[in-house]
C-alpha cells in the first residue's frame, strides 16, 4: 500500500509516558488532574491513555468533544471548560459531568435542565484573577452566586472554584495571585460549612510555578492539555524543564512536491501576499529550496512547525503550499523526499482536525 501523506503521527505511548510522569508530579503535590483533549480535537485513543496515566476527569472547551469520549466509553467524568452557550445547555447536561461557570442565569438554566432530565450537575464557579478572560472579577460576587448556587439551585452541585490565568492577559500564575482563590475558597467553605472539593489552579502555565515549589496547598486540582501533549512550549516560552518529557508525541510528515533553486527575493512590484499581508523577505541570493505538498490550511501557521532537520528553515506557506529552504542540509533531498516536524500547538489544533492530514495512531 502506498503511504498517503501529509501524515500525523500520534504516539499513545509517550502521551502515556509524558501524562504519567506530569502526573506523579502533581499527586506529590497532592493536586488531582483533568487531562484535557481539545489541543487535538479529541483523538479518543489519545484520551483514553491520559486516563490510563492518571487523569481523574477528561476535559474540553467544545461539548461535541465530551459527547464523542462518552461514545467511545470513557469511564472518568467529563469537564465543559468554555463557559455555556444557552443554545447547548442540553447537551451540557447530557455530556458533561462538571461545568466552568461563571453566570447566574447560565447556572439557573443548567439547574432546570438538570431537573428535568433528572440529575445532579457539578459546576466550579470562575474567579478571574486579573487575565480578564472568563470569571467572577470581584471576590464578594463570587462568594455571593457561590452560596446562591449551593442553597438555591438544587440541581446543581458546588464542585468547587477555579481560575484560569495566561490565556487573555498573559498574566502569569504566582504564588499571589493563587493565594487569592485559595482564601475565596476558604471564605466560601465557611460560609456554606463544608469543604470544596475542587480547587482548581489552571492549566499547563501552572506547571512552572509547581516545579518550583510555589502553588499554595489550598489548590488541589490542574487542568493540563498542553503540558501532558505537547510539551514544547514550557521549555520555549517559560524556562522550564520537566524531566523525561517526551517532545515527539505528535510528529507530522509531509512530501516534496518541487525541488530546485531560486531567488530568495521575489521579482516584480510587490503587494501582498495569499493571506492579504505583505511578506518578509531577505534577499540571500540564489538558494536551494523546497516545496510540501501542505499548507496553512492545514497548519493554521507555518512558523509554527519545527523542522527534525535543524538546517531547513520554513519560508512561508499558502493554504495548500510550505516552502522550505533546504541549502543548509547535509541531506540531499530529492523530489518525493519526506521531511519531518515537530509541531506547536497551534499547529497541533490545526493538523488533527485537518481532513487532508492522515492520522496515523501508533500504539507501540
Ligand atoms: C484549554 C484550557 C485548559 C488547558 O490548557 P492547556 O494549556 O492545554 O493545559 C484549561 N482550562 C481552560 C479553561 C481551558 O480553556
Amino acid at each position: 500500500m502506498v503511504k498517503r501523506y501529509p501524515c500525523l503521527e500520534v504516539d499513545l505511548n509517550k502521551i502515556y509516558s509524558n501524562t504519567k510522569i506530569v502526573k506523579d508530579l502533581c499527586s506529590n503535590h497532592d493536586i488531582r488532574i483533568a487531562g484535557v483533549i481539545k489541543g487535538f480535537n479529541a483523538i479518543p485513543e489519545a484520551a483514553r491513555k491520559m486516563v490510563e496515566a492518571g487523569c481523574e476527569w477528561i476535559g474540553s472547551s467544545r461539548i461535541e468533544q465530551l459527547q464523542q469520549m462518552k461514545e467511545f466509553g470513557i469511564k472518568v467524568p467529563t469537564l465543559l471548560l468554555r463557559i455555556p452557550m444557552f443554545c447547548e445547555i442540553e447537551d451540557v447536561v447530557n455530556y458533561a459531568d462538571v461545568s466552568l461557570n461563571s453566570e447566574k442565569e447560565t447556572l439557573q438554566k443548567i439547574n432546570d435542565e438538570a431537573k428535568h432530565q433528572n440529575k445532579i450537575h457539578k459546576v466550579i464557579l470562575m474567579y478571574d484573577l486579573g487575565d480578564l478572560r472568563e470569571g467572577v472579577f470581584d471576590r464578594k460576587e463570587l462568594v455571593e452566586l457561590a452560596q446562591y448556587v449551593e442553597n438555591k439551585l438544587e440541581n446543581i452541585e458546588l464542585n468547587g472554584i477555579g481560575t484560569n490565568l495566561s490565556c487573555y492577559g498573559s498574566v502569569i500564575p504566582t504564588t499571589k495571585n493563587l493565594t487569592e482563590l485559595g482564601l475565596a475558597a476558604e471564605e466560601i467553605e465557611e460560609l456554606i460549612g463544608r469543604e470544596l472539593e475542587i480547587v482548581s489552579g489552571g492549566a499547563t502555565t501552572v506547571l512552572p510555578l509547581l516545579v518550583k515549589n510555589g502553588v499554595p496547598k489550598k489548590i488541589n486540582h490542574l487542568r493540563l492539555g498542553e503540558g501532558v501533549v505537547n510539551t514544547q512550549d514550557l521549555p520555549l516560552h517559560w524556562n522550564t524543564e520537566i524531566n523525561g518529557l517526551d517532545k515527539d508525541t505528535f510528529i507530522l510528515k509531509a512530501q516534496i512536491v518541487e525541488l530546485n533553486k531560486k531567488p530568495t527575493y521575489p521579482i516584480g512590484e510587490l503587494g501582498v501576499a495569499s493571506f492579504g499581508e505583505a511578506g518578509v523577505y531577505e534577499d540571500r541570493g540564489i538558494r536551494k529550496r523546497a516545496i510540501l505538498a501542505i499548507g496553512n490550511q492545514d497548519l493554521g501557521d507555518s512558523s509554527k512547525l519545527i523542522p527534525k532537520d535543524k538546517n531547513i528553515t520554513v519560508l512561508g506557506a499558502s493554504s495548500d503550499h510550505t516552502i522550505i529552504d533546504i541549502d543548509d542540509c547535509d541531506k540531499d533531498y530529492k523530489l518525493g523526499d519526506i521531511v519531518e516536524f515537530n509541531i506547536l500547538y497551534q499547529a497541533m489544533l490545526f493538523t488533527t482536525q485537518s481532513k487532508s492530514v492522515y492520522k496515523i495512531i501508533k500504539n507501540n
